[in-house]
């Protein structure tokens, strides 16, 4: 497919057929985009609720959420209303003066962890980049130098900046991106005893997905979290929260951590938290925190007005008397209808897993996830694979019960065709 006017396309498309082999093959129809996603042939123009709809009018009921990012869904009306006052009000100051929707939403995030300062940042990877270096930082201020490791636990996903590839549980994800930072070690997901063996004395900090959510949507479990404290307590570490997917009450909870009782000394946020405007933080306690001193860490963007107003709201939201535990109702429902297509598709399903709307269908390996995702978004269905050949159901906190019922009835029908095929 040449494009008239454009001999720069038509030269690209004429050499490649010529080599052999297509190391960098040219991007499709003219696209200037960097080609690092692999990307569904389709775009959406506007959202409602749960629903994302494209050019031509289709609706696709949205349980993805843009990755656990879409808390209250798509145009919701007091989202909408917080960020278009704000645009007609201030966008940027950056942090050299004082930003007042930064200390409210700073208050508001303490108040509800327990915890006592907050940095604002703008990713999930950030989020735990600077949850890193507060850690490390703490135990300097602390006359502990050398304890400079963050044990990480097998599949986990903490982000893509270097710092974060080493942290992430995911060699692939490294390959060819040089050497990677000093100071990451993974132990055994949810095994105490391996978690004891690697403490010591170089360790800073253990850093857990209370939930994995791209491991698989696997649960930590409160007694492993339990565990987790005391045996950072008992060695002298921190413990880090990676809340970055299952945090903002994804998973019925506001933080997910919470059900354990524990209380973590870092706790790192984005995704869920401004609704889909990008915006991070890192909450602290007062120890931790305060190892942090002018000049030792920042951003430019961070925690700009826009992304505090809409944050706020999405705080607000989750903070309506019974919001949390209607999110924890619909999710038992959802489950449950999972439960019984599983029973229905013996053989098919291997479990269902993940906590409230963190919600994962591990799949038998002969059924591919990627190609179950794929399947449901020809039935105008939105999901997210996960690892261990798992599919995620990250639907908006507010999706109703009928949306539930279409979204499963989806499933079953994408599940029952893909083993009708298998047997065929
Ligand atoms: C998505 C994710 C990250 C990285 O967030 P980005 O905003 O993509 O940088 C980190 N940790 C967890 C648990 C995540 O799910």
């Amino acid at each position: 497919m040449t494009q008239p006017g454009r001999p720069d396309l038509e030269m690209s498309a004429s050499h490649s057929t010529d080599a052999p082999t297509a190391p960098s093959s040219p991007p499709p129809s003219g696209s200037a985009v960097m080609r690092t996603y692999g990307r569904a042939e389709l775009a959406f123009v506007r959202g409602e609720g749960c629903w994302l709809i494209t050019e031509d009018g289709t609706r696709y009921l949205d349980c993805a959420s843009g990755i656990a990012v879409n808390t209250l869904g798509h145009s919701h009306p007091r989202l909408v209303a917080a960020l278009r006052d704000q645009a007609g009000k201030l966008w940027h100051t950056s942090n050299l003066y004082r930003v007042p929707g930064q200390e409210r939403v700073a208050a508001r995030l303490a108040e509800l962890t327990g915890l006592d300062q907050v940095y604002f940042c703008n990713s999930g990877a950030e989020a735990n980049e600077s949850a890193v270096k507060i850690a490390r930082r703490a135990m300097h201020e602390r006359g502990e130098p050398e304890r400079m490791t963050i044990l990480c636990a097998t599949g986990s996903f903490h982000g893509r900046t270097l710092g974060m590839l080493a942290a992430t549980d995911k060699p692939a994800n490294r390959t060819g991106f040089g050497p990677m930072p000093d100071g990451f070690e993974h132990v055994a997901f949810g095994n105490l005893n391996a978690l004891r063996d690697q403490m010591g004395p170089h360790v800073a900090a253990v850093m857990i997905e209370p939930v994995q959510g791209e491991g698989g949507a696997r649960d930590a479990q409160d007694d492993y979290l339990r565990g987790v404290r005391a045996a950072a307590d008992e060695f002298g570490a921190l413990v880090i929260a990676d809340e970055v997917q299952c945090g903002i009450g994804r998973t019925g909870t506001l933080f997910a951590y919470e059900t354990s009782g524990i209380r973590p000394d870092i706790i790192a946020v984005a995704k869920g938290l401004g609704g889909g405007f990008p915006v991070g933080a890192v909450i602290a306690t007062q120890t931790v925190g305060s190892a942090m001193t002018p000049g030792t860490h920042g951003s430019t963007f961070a925690g700009n007005p826009l992304a505090m107003a809409v944050a706020e709201v999405v705080l607000d939201e989750l903070g309506t008397p019974g919001f949390l535990a209607d999110v924890r109702r619909r999710a038992g429902i959802l489950r449950d209808a999972l439960r019984a297509v599983a029973d229905r598709h013996a053989g098919a399903v291997v479990e269902i897993r993940g906590r409230g709307f963190l919600c994962g269908v591990r799949l038998a390996d002969h059924l591919p996830a990627g190609d179950a995702v794929a399947a449901m978004r020809d039935e105008h269905l939105l999901m997210v694979p996960a690892g261990e050949n798992t599919v995620r159901f990250l639907p908006p906190l507010v999706i109703s019960e009928a949306e539930i019922a279409t979204a499963v009835e989806g499933f079953e029908r994408v599940l029952g065709r893909m083993v009708a095929a298998q047997d065929g």
